[in-house]
């Protein structure tokens, strides 16, 4: 039978990529909703086919418990959210699939994996570019060496914020630029260089005088150092358009643009001299359905998924050490 998936939080991500995306799955069914909104849990439950009785709300959210037809509560809330509902979802002894970035802190990150592994239940993190085929074939390129040894990898993640909504209240959000939209640098870095940074240098420009920036950091340029030598110049913004990376090795390189958007995903590739622009087999499911299916199976088969609450907190670690970075304006060591 197909895995049975909770949608906790009825925003633009869940209904506009996440829900359609249930269609092209092999595994994973849409089950039950979670909203504080009876009119979108009465449109959606149509739409979906969901029953009155698997239509919860955040008080009645607990009971998911007894609900047989859930295997797995998908949590898409506002970041400040993301622990509450993961660990209350653990306690109902419920899979839990967490949108990025995890949590506002590393400590919460590790309260939401303690919980799950006290229920002997899986985590994840919906990384969802790590199920997207052209990013599946650059980290390929990389590790076989197909462009020889990495040297370099460049990254610009942003775009220009709308004013008033939870992402610029750092209460809600937890962060700025970096951990909505900057996080896709970090993860593209981390995941081309198949090797954990042991070393990061921030510097922030924020035009506080701008309403938006009121709580919340606009641009940030980081540096990532890894073992081997490999430097990483990462972008993070909420000024300005950016969606890209380039993995610059020792007789090549390939880049990404855009590299982590919803869909048009475009590659090119140097070597030997030539330039060019290898076709990526995009007739399987695409990056939301690979990882619907990817938890749905992790789940069926007691295996871990690849990218399980440990990989988000690690970025988070990450981008904590950036922000101290940015405030000490200093490298801070990731040992
Ligand atoms: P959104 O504002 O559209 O949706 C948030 C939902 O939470 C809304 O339905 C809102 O009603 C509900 N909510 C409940 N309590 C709330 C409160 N106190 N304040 C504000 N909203 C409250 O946001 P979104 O863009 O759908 O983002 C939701 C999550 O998904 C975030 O964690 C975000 O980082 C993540 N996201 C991931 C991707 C991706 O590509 N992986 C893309 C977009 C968003």
């Amino acid at each position: 039978r197909k895995i049975g998936y909770a949608i906790v939080g009825l925003g633009n991500y869940a209904t506009n990529q996440i829900m359609p995306a249930f269609a092209n799955c092999k595994d994973a069914r849409i089950t039950a909703l979670v909203s504080g909104t009876p009119e979108k849990l009465a449109k959606y439950g149509a739409q979906y086919g969901v029953p009155d009785k698997n239509r919860y709300s955040y008080a009645t959210f607990d009971r998911i418990a007894d609900n047989p037809d859930v295997d797995v509560v998908y949590v898409i809330l506002p970041v400040a959210m993301h622990p509450e509902y993961s660990i209350r979802a653990s306690r109902a002894g419920k899979h839990v699939m967490c949108e990025k970035p995890m949590a506002p802190t590393s400590r919460e990150c590790e309260a939401m994996i303690a919980a799950a592994a006290k229920a002997g239940r899986k985590l994840m993190i919906g990384y969802r570019s790590r199920f997207q085929p052209h990013n599946v074939a650059a980290i390929d390129l990389c590790r076989t060496k197909a462009i020889g040894d990495l040297r370099m990898i460049r990254t610009a993640h942003g775009f220009p914020i709308q004013p008033n909504q939870w992402r610029l209240d750092r209460k809600m959000s937890g962060g700025g630029s970096m951990m909505d939209i900057g996080i896709y640098s970090l993860q593209a870095a981390r995941y081309l260089a198949g090797a954990e940074p042991v070393e990061v240098t921030a510097v922030e420009s924020t035009d506080r005088r701008d309403p938006r920036f009121a709580t919340v950091e606009d641009r940030v340029d980081f540096t990532l150092r890894f073992p081997s030598g490999l430097l990483a110049s990462c972008i993070s913004s909420y000024n300005s358009n950016h969606n890209e990376y380039r993995a610059i090795g020792s007789e090549g390189w390939v880049e990404l643009e855009p590299a982590t958007a919803y869909r048009g995903q475009a590659m090119r590739v140097r070597k030997g001299g030539e330039t060019s622009t290898p076709n990526i087999d995009t007739s399987g499911p695409d990056q939301f359905a690979g990882q619907l299916d990817h938890f749905a199976r992790c789940v069926r088969d007691n295996r871990m998924p690849i990218v399980p609450g440990e990989e988000g907190l690690r970025d988070i670690r990450i981008i904590e050490a950036i922000y101290r970075s940015m405030r000490e304006k200093r490298a801070v060591s990731l040992a």
